[in-house]
């Protein structure tokens, strides 16, 4: 099969949510620069807004800075960045006592031709809709998320345990940080979806492959699951951003 060359469209989207008064949640994408993401900051006071931005901008400002001169591998480039934003939301938590101990979570998503790197930390995942079903890209980095996949626990005991927030590895907290990094091909029509644990809490990957299987506008559907997640009870703050990888 011959590979087509691909280009991406993107959009997103954010929200409060029905029950929290701010937004920790933040992304960030340039489809010139072929990066995704999504962060989902936390800390007390303000802290969480700020790691969550501090970290996109972070990433965004380098992967500028390569599209300019691009001497390194985009992959490689791209965990640079991640290094970058732990370090400059580390740095902000040492100066500021109030920043004391913030952190974020981070997924993103960088492309590249039919090439494609998916890198996290936390519990903010990536799916890809192909062929009309979704498939997890991401492993969580959650206290519940790993003992169900030891075994210890199930799907819905994950879901009401009092430690389902517990995550066990964020951006910032330490002076280093190590994503998992996961590499695939991209073919024309798969659909990325970059989203906080706001979105899945509330939706089943079912009713998530559902919303993204209707034809329509990227924005539409990024609507559409906002309202289906605020819908379910909006307990947090919603993210997502879809990216379609299309054939020029
Ligand atoms: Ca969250």
């Amino acid at each position: 099969m011959a590979t087509a060359v691909l280009h991406y469209s993107a959009a997103a989207q954010t929200d409060r949510g029905c029950k929290r008064s701010s937004n920790e949640d933040a992304f960030g994408y340039s489809v010139e620069d072929g990066i995704f993401l999504v962060c989902d900051g936390m800390g007390g006071a303000a802290a969480g807004e700020v790691a969550s931005s501090i970290a996109i901008d972070a990433v965004l400002e380098h992967m500028a800075e390569r599209s300019a001169n691009p001497t390194t591998a985009l992959c490689d480039a791209a965990e640079e960045s991640i290094q970058r934003a732990n370090q400059a939301v580390y740095t902000r938590s040492q100066r500021n006592q109030r920043f004391a101990g913030m952190g974020t979570t981070l997924v993103a998503l960088a492309v590249e031709e039919n090439r494609a790197w998916v890198m996290n930390v936390g519990d903010s995942r990536c799916y890809r809709l192909r062929g009309g079903k979704i498939e997890q890209l991401t492993l969580d980095h959650s206290l519940v998320e790993e003992q169900v996949r030891l075994g210890r626990m199930t799907e819905v005991e994950a879901l009401r345990s009092p430690y389902r927030n517990v995550i066990t590895r964020a951006l910032g907290t330490q002076s280093t940080v190590t994503p998992d990094i996961f590499e695939l091909e991209a073919v024309a029509g798969d659909l990325f979806l970059l989203c906080s644990d706001g979105l899945t809490r509330e939706l089943s990957d079912s009713t998530i492959e559902a919303l993204l299987s209707v034809e329509r506008a990227l924005e539409e559907t990024c609507a559409e699951l906002v309202r289906a997640a605020k819908k379910a009870g909006g307990h947090d703050n919603i993210t997502c951003i879809l990216a379609r990888a299309e054939a020029a």
